[in-house]
């Protein structure tokens, strides 16, 4: 089983930016991982919405440095839905970053049988189109 190779972005999903959303799609162009941090009381959350879910205020951005520990995850080992089903087996994992919030993505760069709960990982952007890339996890170098 391999998990080792560039991921393949041919066929998936692609996300529709909005309002809310189009900051965040923009900033993965950059290299950048944000998540937003209200100004009014500190809130931070993923995933883009348009109020503050803590206090209902307007929330702002905040470039997050693209690193955290994987809180849980799942091996999909079979699948039979397209384009997914290509791709087995594969790692998705919640990761909890080190600014707090916690985001999904697959794991990439180990085996998927190497992916373990607390493993520190670091983001790694892979080109989708021309207005978003995709965040994908590895195991973090330091
Ligand atoms: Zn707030």
């Amino acid at each position: 089983m391999t998990n080792l190779g560039a991921p393949e972005t041919d066929g998936r999903p692609v996300p529709l930016l909005d309002a809310s959303t189009r900051p965040y799609w923009e900033a993965t162009l950059r290299g950048e991982l944000l998540v937003q941090e209200c100004a009014a009381c500190g809130h931070r959350q993923f995933y883009p919405r348009s109020i503050c879910v803590e206090c209902g205020d307007t929330p702002g951005w905040l470039t997050t440095a693209g690193k955290g520990t994987v809180h849980t995850y799942s091996v999909v080992r079979q699948s039979g839905a397209f384009p997914f089903n290509q791709w087995t087996p594969y790692a998705v994992a919640i990761v909890e970053l080190d600014e707090g919030p916690r985001v999904m993505g697959n794991v990439i760069g180990c085996e998927v049988d190497e992916v373990r709960i607390g493993m520190r990982v670091e983001v790694e952007f892979v080109p989708l189109n021309d207005e978003a890339s995709l965040p994908f996890w590895r195991p973090a170098v330091t």
